[in-house]
């Protein structure tokens, strides 16, 4: 990790700290990069500036966690699905979404796009970020099946 990326990164999560998500900006093409990159993906600028992003979202697709995708370090949060949400400030990005289990994940998928909120969570060194549904739909009790046995 080059020594500017190192610096954006330690801003990022001291920031984080405070409670504040910060993005970088492109003074070039206005592009938003969340998080936060050394340079622009957009048209290549280096000249980024820090902003402070709102925090809404909206979600746009999602997967629950599979053996492989599943990270037992989040299981804090669980339930949580893997997502990808749009930023009014602009980018796409792909985040883990607290509220969606295997009751209710099939209501969440008729009622997508949905509204959702940007949440930070402590770890045990450090901060992250993750999304919450604004509205968490109640899951229907699913029949089981009766055992073949
Ligand atoms: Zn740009």
């Amino acid at each position: 990790m080059g020594v500017k990326l190192e610096k954006i990164v330690k801003t990022y999560y001291d920031k984080l700290a405070e409670g504040k998500i910060m993005a970088r900006k492109c003074k070039e093409c206005g592009a938003v990069e969340w998080p936060p990159l050394l340079g622009c993906n957009t048209c290549g600028s280096p000249e980024m500036e820090w902003i402070e992003i709102s925090g809404k979202a909206t979600l746009v697709q999602f997967v629950m966690p599979s053996p492989i995708t599943r990270k037992p370090e989040m299981d804090f949060i669980k339930p949580y699905a893997l997502g990808v949400v749009d930023l009014p400030e602009g980018p796409s990005v792909n985040v883990m979404v607290r509220g969606i289990d295997r009751k209710n994940k099939d209501i969440v998928r008729e009622q997508m796009p949905v509204a959702c909120h940007a949440t930070i969570v402590e770890k045990e060194d450090y901060h992250t970020v993750i999304f919450d549904l604004d509205v968490v739909p109640e899951g229907k009790k699913r029949e089981r099946k009766p055992k073949t046995e």
